[in-house]
């Protein structure tokens, strides 16, 4: 059998795995690495467990927060708890509004593989109505300059649900 073809340029490299399977990359220092590429899969099996009514809600169309039991306390989280974190008592579920608006944001360069089809992308922190905290969603069908703190957003919801945070996402309201 031949031994590995050697490359300078990793896009070479990238292409003779394409070819062969496996190649030699020589660095700048003249370290030479050998370099293979296989398929690669697996099933992965997750429960949501008390987390669970979040994302059926959002198959729904829905975005459900929680609130603490305790009135005298009433703390309402746009990002579901369990139990209250001021004082620790469980939480019901309420129904957020689908409207809302940019607390703060950034742009991501980097994504996981569920992001990457479009990268960059902007995450925002999105306040509503009645709630004590934020929800990290994307912001889509807008440029970064054109995001603002305050900026009035409404949420979207993936006609084809995947039980996934990515089943929702925000997008300007512009009424
Ligand atoms: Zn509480």
């Amino acid at each position: 059998m031949e031994p590995p073809k050697r490359f300078d340029r990793f896009r070479d490299v990238q292409e003779e795995l394409g070819r062969s399977g496996a190649a030699i990359f020589r660095d700048a220092n003249g370290v030479e690495s050998l370099v293979i590429k296989f398929p690669y899969s697996t099933d992965y099996i997750h429960s949501y467990a008390e987390d669970s009514p979040f994302f059926l809600g959002l198959a729904q169309g829905k975005l459900l927060g929680t609130r603490c039991t305790d009135r005298r306390c009433n703390f309402r989280y746009a990002t579901p708890r369990a139990h209250c974190m001021v004082c620790g008592k469980p939480t019901e579920w309420v129904e957020l509004p689908k409207v809302g608006r940019v607390h703060s944001w950034t742009t991501c360069h980097y994504g996981s593989e569920a992001f990457l089809a479009e990268t960059p992308y902007n995450l925002a922190l999105i306040e509503f109505d009645g709630s004590n905290s934020v929800l990290l969603a994307r912001l889509r069908d807008c440029v970064e300059s054109e995001i603002y703190v305050g900026m009035p957003v409404k949420a979207c919801f993936s006609p084809t649900p995947k039980y996934s945070i990515t089943d929702v996402w925000f997008v300007p309201d512009r009424r």
